[in-house]
């Protein structure tokens, strides 16, 4: 059989080989310890140096702004936990955030609760956004932050994030964006943006896994999680992942580059790909497509259980998934789905696609056929 397609690019993406290109010496000769007082490790510094002002340029931020991490899940228990400690000290004592986020935000807030922080948690409409007037009833003098993802990894949803960051900002907490998944797809832009932290992780756009970023604005104050050496200004211990950090600087600086072209190829492929299945009723597209990633597609198709879907698709070389990778091993509907007024029957109908800039039409043409094929057959069974 032909090699399968892949149409889960919101679960990770394939690492771009001029990235690979950029990272291959620090893995090989240019071994040294970033900390390293000597020329192995001045060269290994040199290159993290390098990486976190290309970042910092990009994103139009100061370079002591930029914090290299492990990844997007590290960033966001970083700062979730790292900013409600930070606030609590000023007797605030609530965590604000939406019911949509990513687990490693939800379960960081779980962790806050259980702490004695009170939570609250913002439902979303049917579109899956947050309405402002939920976030200006929950957002009080007495909230230590608020928490609010830039576009939902599931449906690819904008949220309202400028206008929850200034609510935030009004009343003195602090404001923190997921930008994971909206990173390969929107300019990340501090100027504009007024989020005091931020996350994003190399391995959603074409980088290496187990990179990421933590913005955190001058001046904010949150806790260190890591501890350990005095790497990343005494802020993050642990020996720079030199190697990925050069790989996620070079990989944003191509998503940057390419992002209109990539945004353009990828919104034709949706196209294609919708039109392809027009002949099958009973699709329902989840969540406010006018207002959303190009990337992401989330489908309900009446009447068929997605797990077996998604099991004959595989089976026939497509990839897809019902979600969130981390839950899908889970039998659970969901969370975000719920949250949109779903039940559970709609949500485990439904299904994510999510398309990348190395999908050809003939990869598309190929999915909706046997997507079209899948869900008639499941249907007659
Ligand atoms: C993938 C993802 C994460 C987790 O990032 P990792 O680098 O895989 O740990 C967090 N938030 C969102 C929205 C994501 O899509």
């Amino acid at each position: 059989m032909d090699t399968p397609i892949y149409l889960d690019h919101a679960a990770t993406t394939p690492l771009d080989k001029r990235v690979l290109e950029k990272m291959l010496p620090y893995l090989t000769d240019t071994f040294g310890n970033a900390d390293s007082p000597h020329a192995f490790g001045r060269k290994a510094m040199q290159a993290v140096d390098d990486a976190r002002d290309k970042v910092a340029e990009l994103i139009r931020a100061r370079k002591n702004e930029v914090y290299f991490t492990s990844g997007g899940t590290e960033s966001d228990n970083w700062a979730m936990l790292g900013g409600a400690y930070a606030k609590r000290g000023e007797g605030r004592k609530k965590i604000v955030l939406s019911s949509i986020e990513h687990h490693a935000v939800l379960s960081s807030a779980e962790r806050l609760q259980k702490e004695g922080f009170e939570v609250v948690v913002l439902p979303v409409n049917e579109g899956g956004r947050v309405a402002l007037n939920t976030l200006e009833e929950a957002i009080t003098p007495d909230t230590a932050l608020v928490c609010l993802m830039t576009a939902n990894n599931e449906t690819g949803v904008l949220q309202p994030i400028d206008e929850a960051c200034a609510l935030a900002h009004k009343n003195g907490a602090l404001f923190f964006t997921d930008a994971v998944q909206g990173a390969p797809y929107m300019p990340i832009d501090m100027q504009k943006n007024q989020a005091d932290i931020l996350s994003f992780s190399a391995h959603k756009f074409y980088g290496p896994k187990g990179a990421g970023v933590l913005y955190i604005k001058n001046g904010v104050k949150i806790a260190k999680l890591v501890g350990g050496g005095e790497q990343e200004r005494g802020m993050r211990g642990g020996t720079v992942n030199v190697a990925g950090v050069v790989g996620l600087a070079e990989a944003y600086a191509l998503a940057r580059e390419e992002m209109s072209e990539n945004n353009e190829k990828i919104k034709k492929l949706v196209r294609l790909y919708l039109q392809e299945i027009s002949c099958l009723d009973g699709v329902t597209q989840n969540g406010d497509r006018e207002n959303a990633l190009p990337s992401v597609l989330n489908l309900r198709f009446e009447g068929v259980d997605n797990t077996t879907f998604l099991y004959k698709m595989d089976l026939n070389g497509v990839c897809l998934s019902a979600g969130s990778a981390c839950a899908s091993a889970s039998v659970k509907p969901s969370h975000v789905l719920t949250a949109m007024g779903k039940d559970d029957v709609w949500a485990k109908q439904s299904v994510r696609l999510s398309f990348g800039k190395n999908n050809t039409e003939e990869e598309i043409k190929r999915s909706a056929r046997l997507t079209v094929e899948t869900v008639r057959a499941l249907r007659n069974f």
